[in-house]
């Protein structure tokens, strides 16, 4: 069966040759874009590609205000500090996530909160969330806090994993219950929709990554994406070195980061984002043919959620049980087709195993039957 499976993955990308999990697609005007901004010298943190390019994606995503960023790991990290989160406090978050959601919690000295996931979207679980507040937490003050570690619960980080949108409209729901600040990692969603509303539109923040990996890179780049106008003035401010504008002035008045995105990789990433669409169709097309040839041998194909629109960045599928993920991870892996299983539960990484978790049946039965194929735009 695994046989037949590399045989199918080799039609379809019609070659017999190594077929990588995903990689990016130059086929715009790239070099157009590119050799533009070597001539006109702005090549760093200023210039013209990177203030079109956060008015590109504010306008595909439907937020008012977009501001770049280095990378995906950055934008994370300004958001939770835009949501106050300090030593003081925790941040609820899923343990099925790459690895860049915690480091960022970390940055601020807080400390990750795992719920446990759903089967149905791999992404943080309504019923979940609200149990755990439920039974966990008491509100004082308008604020959240841990009974067990008397700790504020001061944000929320669902993923929508892999592209598929999670139930973000009921998260939302629960967080402003509960006084929490809602920020979407939406690293690998751009283009994903809920209920026709773009992913990382729905919290006070979303943020986003454009690294090599992405379903469109600007070769490293990120986005905090808001329509709350202070956030996204708060935004810009802190991802400039907190500079305070002025003629000739040198002055700032709080420790900022220097994390906007270069206007070259912006330059790179406007030419990409003109082929999203392009790249969406074809993935989606990908996605089809997968679906069916998965149902006609009996395996599980990942299927976007109800209610979603997902961009299928990465294509999953699930298998029965752990030995046989492994058996065909060594299979294909072998055989010139990369694969690769789900990421480690980050509640079992050596730096959060401490840290607080609930019951996480959904994540650990996701953890052992994930694996992800070739998911590559075929042209
Ligand atoms: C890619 C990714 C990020 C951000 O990654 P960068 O490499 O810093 O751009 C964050 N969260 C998730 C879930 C991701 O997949």
């Amino acid at each position: 069966m695994f046989k037949d499976i590399v045989e199918f993955i080799q039609k379809i990308y019609q070659t017999k040759d190594f077929i990588s999990l995903h990689e990016p697609k130059f086929v715009g005007k790239e070099k157009e874009y590119i050799e533009k901004c070597i001539e006109s010298t702005f090549v760093s943190s200023v210039g013209i590609f990177v203030n079109k390019l956060e008015i590109k994606i504010a306008k595909y995503t439907g937020a008012k205000y977009a501001i770049s960023t280095t990378n995906g790991t950055s934008a994370l990290h300004i958001s939770l500090l835009l949501a106050g989160v300090d030593e003081d406090c925790e941040v609820i978050t899923q343990p099925l996530t790459f690895i860049a959601t915690c480091n960022a919690i970390n940055y601020c000295k807080a400390k990750p909160v795992f719920v446990d996931v759903d089967r149905d979207t791999m992404g943080l679980s309504p019923s979940a969330l609200e149990f755990f507040l439920k039974n966990n937490t008491k509100v004082k003050n308008k604020k959240c806090i841990n009974i067990k570690t008397n700790k504020i619960i001061k944000a929320c980080v669902p993923m929508h994993s892999y592209g598929h949108p999670c139930k973000i409209d009921k998260i939302k729901t629960i967080c402003n219950k509960y006084n929490i600040f809602l920020i979407e990692d939406a690293a690998e969603s751009l283009g994903s929709f809920y209920k026709n509303k773009h992913t990382g539109t729905f919290g006070q923040i979303g943020t986003l990554s454009f690294n090599g990996n992405k379903i469109i890179t600007a070769g490293g780049g990120g986005c905090i994406i808001t329509n709350d106008k202070s956030l996204a003035v708060k935004a810009k401010h802190l991802t400039t070195t907190a500079k305070i504008p002025h003629k000739w002035d040198f002055n700032h008045d709080m420790i900022g980061y220097n994390y906007r995105m270069p206007n070259l990789n912006a330059a790179l990433l406007i030419a990409q984002l003109e082929k999203l669409n392009n790249f969406i169709k074809n993935k989606r097309k990908l996605a089809n043919d997968y679906e069916k040839f998965f149902k006609s041998i009996d395996y599980f194909f990942f299927k976007e959620p109800k209610f979603s629109r997902s961009n299928y960045w990465l294509n999953v599928i699930l298998l029965k049980n752990k030995k046989q993920r492994d058996k065909f991870l060594d299979y294909t892996n072998k055989n010139g087709v990369m694969t690769r299983p789900a990421w480690k539960l980050m509640n079992k990484i050596k730096m959060f195993k401490d840290c607080h978790q609930l019951d996480l049946k959904n994540a650990n039965y996701l953890e052992e039957r994930i694996v992800n194929i070739p998911s590559s735009v075929r042209f």
